[in-house]
């Protein structure tokens, strides 16, 4: 079975978020099993991967966006040293730059992404069994295949939609149409949603089934998906909950390049312990001190608003008796915010930017990790965590439902209720009584450590899905 797995993103190629460590994991767990050919086709960015690896170019073409004319090379990498064939594509002038997001065009850079796929396909005359589209960046190749004589090649391959992030569906306005490959005009009403191109429904629409990256976020959406949930309703037949994994290869503490101290369970006291000196040294802590982390995107959806409070209210109800380390970027009054937090607060350490090294220094040194969501669809943050040895506090939501339970009811994790500041401080208080009784510290760390996160299971799964 030929897969293509459709992607703006794919660690260690590029990445943003979680979309990136799915991508660049799932193809090479289902390559292990026998008779699975998965592939990933992304954008080509200019980052230091491209650089330091061999490609060749195995189709130079051209595509036409209104009255633009673009090349489009598609390069393969020649190790194959991700465990999957990686194809790169290169429109110069429009899909050759730094970054996967945050461009004036990038509508124009997802379609043009998205019609230099299907044009080199059909032309190379390659027909694969499943193109899997990650998020809404590559929802219209469902619709393209099927109403884009250019691509009549591709009629009937079967499509899966990954859902990864609901709140971003890539909206555009009616005009954008022109940029898109000629396409029967009957059929517009699957690309509309309220008067405007809404490429995360027409994916929805048009795909042969979809997929949540969690049962509890899919049954989220169901109720509540800003606005879809009529949609989702209507298609629940092709609707889909799969839990992501971890990759255990690259997050591993005991062979993990970026600790300063390298540990599994038999000794991970001491691990992480010596990890938490080095880290709390640096960033002047104190070690002694229950550490609490945060890691992510300074957005609303993470609750990163309720950072700053948390912080200011946390420490001085606990009278400085624990600290927090927070790493991350994103909104700019909140990192205003926090960095004048961290100028008067000796008990809080701030490193602004993304900082992939940094993140895992974190998961090993830190007691508890941190997750107010407002939303999370699957949330990798908190198996990290676990699979370092480090308590999860977490909104009891989405695919953090799915994976921490309460230590009330027997798990080994903490969950609170609602999405707001108040509810994270008393959280954290939970934390520092549990963190005084260093056998039930020692038993949580040991149980989260064991669980099994890894992919295999969740690749199963995706590969029911593609024989169905
Ligand atoms: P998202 O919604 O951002 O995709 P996920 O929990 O699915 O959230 O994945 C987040 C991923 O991004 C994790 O691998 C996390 O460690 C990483 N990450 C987020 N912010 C940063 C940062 N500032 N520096 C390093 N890694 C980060």
């Amino acid at each position: 079975m030929k897969i293509f797995n459709l992607s703006m993103e794919c660690y260690p190629v590029a990445k943003v978020g979680g979309l990136a460590d799915v991508v660049g994991a799932l193809p090479k767990y289902l390559n292990r099993i026998e008779g699975i050919e998965s592939s990933v086709v992304m954008p080509w960015y200019n980052k230091p991967f491209v650089h330091d690896h061999s490609f060749e170019i195995i189709f130079d073409g051209w595509i036409h966006q209104s009255h633009h004319t673009f090349q489009v090379q598609v390069m393969k990498e020649r190790e194959n040293s991700l465990g999957f064939d990686l194809y790169l594509v290169k429109i110069p002038g429009l899909l050759d730059r730094d970054n996967p997001y945050g461009y004036w065009d990038e509508s124009q850079q997802f379609l043009a992404f998205q019609h230099a796929v299907l044009h080199w396909l059909s032309a190379m005359q390659i027909r694969p069994d499943v193109l899997h589209c990650h998020d809404y960046h590559t929802g219209l190749v469902p619709f393209m295949i099927e109403n884009c004589p250019e691509f009549r090649f591709l009629k009937g391959v079967k499509t899966i939609g990954t859902i990864h992030n609901g709140e971003y569906q890539g909206q555009m306005v009616w005009d954008m149409a022109k940029y898109f490959p000629w396409f029967y005009g009957e059929n517009w009403g699957l690309l509309d949603w309220n008067g405007y191109i809404n490429p995360l429904t027409t994916m929805i629409k048009c795909c042969t089934a979809f997929n949540a990256v969690s049962g509890g976020y899919m049954d989220e959406l169901f109720q509540d998906f800003r606005g879809l949930e009529s949609l989702v309703q209507q298609e629940y037949l092709k609707a889909n909950g799969i839990i992501n994994g971890i990759d255990t290869e690259v997050w591993d503490p005991y062979i993990d390049p970026f600790l300063d101290f390298n540990y599994k369970k038999e000794n991970a006291e001491q691990g992480k312990w010596q990890n938490k000196k080095a880290l709390c040294e640096e960033y002047g802590l104190n070690p002694d001190l229950p550490l609490f982390s945060f890691i992510g995107r300074f957005a609303g959806e993470k609750g990163a608003d309720f950072l700053p409070e948390i912080v200011w209210k946390s420490i001085q109800q606990s009278q400085g008796q624990h600290n927090i380390i927070i790493l991350g970027s994103g909104d700019k009054s909140i990192e205003n915010e926090l960095s004048s937090l961290n100028a008067s607060f000796s008990n809080f350490a701030l490193d602004l930017g993304y900082k992939e090294y940094l993140s895992h220094r974190i998961y090993a040194s830190s007691d508890f990790l941190l997750m107010p969501s407002r939303v999370e669809p699957c949330g990798l943050n908190q198996m990290y965590a676990m699979r370092y040895g480090t308590i999860p506090i977490v909104r009891y939501t989405g695919g953090l439902r799915d994976t921490v339970e309460d230590i009330s009811t027997g798990g080994s994790g903490i969950n609170f209720g609602s999405a707001s500041a108040e509810d994270a401080v008393n959280a954290i208080h939970r934390a520092l009584h549990i963190f005084k009784d260093r056998d039930l510290m020692e038993r949580l760390v040991q149980t989260n450590m064991s669980f099994d996160f890894s992919w295999e299971k969740s690749a199963e799964k995706y590969l029911a899905l593609y024989r169905k």
